[in-house]
């Protein structure tokens, strides 16, 4: 385990379109580091693309345009050997290969070894309407006068119970259909509920965690310390694409990540239905018991709306836009055949032996909920499945698959 490491790259014997280990810098120092087996990039939906970019895997082109050079498969040997100290090592074992910093490359420098235009692209996001509050005239929501209290404190202490146990005032998700879904049985919007609002503490921390702009918090001011819930619909498949684009050929540089949010216009009419329905859930009457209302106001920006028409709908959720942090997809799964995708059906790189990715990035699709619980599905799939290939199963293991 090495941390605090710098300018990580997978090193690829272009020779025989394989990756042979690692190189990295740490307290000032060059390394290389050989695998015996095999290399898995699990870095994450920006970090996993963006090392294989860095490493010379990914769109020909997009590495061109940054002034790349490149040593394609079918590259002259003197290109080659213009690359590496010691071309001939590189035809040898890797097994063979001693610790050592002969081929680490300057930060300046990507040679393009596998050209896979859907590196980086393709990326799926969750993100949806925030902003949408509702007061209650009963006190049912969490309120941090009333539930922060020594008896709270000490029975979240004690026995990790009491309100302070709720993830952050979330009390409820719904999966509903919209009118654009395929499948009634496969529902396309997710609605996360929330026993808080905006202004539930008064401005001194949602606010900021939102970074919400004086003038747009002006507007909600009238929420402050009021009783009330939230709801955050979101399309959960959705059709538009972002991107992670590198910048540079600087590993220090952090990429580009183009959203592309609501690009496609499904994803945004799914969302504006998927508010409609909220209004709909407001006015049940198990909700009107509690005395539930939208909090009214209008979000700076979409005044020449008509209020709560869909032309207002839109405005208000691309002014304030609710991500989820749920990405996907920049690597993704899919046949070799199909250039948008990365990895085959056992996580292995497209064109490259012995490299693998096993995080949030190869999902083909983005699944229909939050994303954790899947990514540890594809931890403990790969860790499967990399056994499996190099026949490190235990007769336990194989005992149990059958
Ligand atoms: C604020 C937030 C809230 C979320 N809430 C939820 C939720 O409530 N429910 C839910 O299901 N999902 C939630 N998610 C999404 C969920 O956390 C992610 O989908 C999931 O963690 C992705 O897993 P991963 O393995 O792909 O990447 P990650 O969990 O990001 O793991 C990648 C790891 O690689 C490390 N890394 C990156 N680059 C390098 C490098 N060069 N060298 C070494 N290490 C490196 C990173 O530090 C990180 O630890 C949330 C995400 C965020 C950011």
């Amino acid at each position: 385990m090495q941390t605090n490491i710098s300018k990580p790259q997978v090193l690829v014997d272009p020779a025989h379109d394989r990756a042979v280990g690692v190189s990295f810098r740490r307290a000032g120092r060059d390394y290389d580091v050989l695998a015996s087996k095999e290399v898995i990039v699990s870095a994450g939906v920006v970090e996993s693309p963006k090392l294989l970019m860095l490493s010379g895997i990914g769109p020909a082109d997009e590495l061109r345009r940054l002034g790349l050079s490149t040593c394609l498969k079918g590259a002259t040997e003197s290109k080659r050997t213009k690359l590496f100290d010691d071309d001939a090592q590189w035809t040898s074992s890797p097994s063979n290969f001693a610790l050592t910093s002969n081929y680490a490359l300057t930060s300046s420098q990507i040679h393009v070894s596998k050209d896979l235009p859907g590196v980086g692209k393709n990326m799926r996001s969750h993100v949806g309407a925030g902003g949408i509050y509702f007061t209650t005239s009963q006190p049912v929501g969490m309120s941090l006068f009333r539930d922060l209290t020594i008896r709270s404190l000490a029975s979240y202490a004690f026995r990790g119970g009491g309100q302070l146990n709720s993830p952050g005032g979330l009390e409820g998700i719904a999966f509903i259909s919209s009118n654009y879904s395929t499948d009634p049985t496969w529902p396309d919007v997710e609605i996360l509920f929330g026993s808080t609002h905006i202004a539930s503490d008064g401005g001194l921390v949602y606010r900021r965690l939102l970074n919400l702009t004086e003038e747009v918090w002006e507007t909600y001011r009238d929420l402050r310390w009021r009783d009330g819930f939230m709801m955050l619909p979101f399309p959960t498949r959705p059709k538009s694409r972002g991107q992670i684009r590198l910048r540079s050929a600087n590993p220090e540089e952090d990429p580009e990540i183009i959203g592309n949010y609501f690009k496609h216009p499904e994803d945004m009419q799914i969302t504006v239905d998927a508010i409609k329905f909220l209004m709909k859930i407001a006015e049940t009457p198990a909700m009107k018991e509690v005395g539930a209302e939208l909090y009214a106001h209008t979000l700076p920006g979409c005044e020449q709306h008509t209020r709560f028409s869909d032309a207002y709908w839109e405005c208000h959720t691309r002014h304030f836009t609710y991500l989820h942090w749920h990405d996907s997809s920049t690597c993704q799964m899919g046949p070799e055949y199909n250039p948008e995708t990365v990895v085959d059906s056992r996580l292995r790189v497209h064109g490259i032996n012995s490299l693998r990715v096993a995080d949030a990035s190869i999902m083909p699709e983005i699944v229909s909920g939050d994303t954790q619980a899947a990514c540890i599905m594809i931890g403990e799939k790969a860790a499967s499945m990399i056994k499996e290939d190099h026949q490190l199963l235990t007769a336990r293991s194989r005992l149990l698959r059958i």
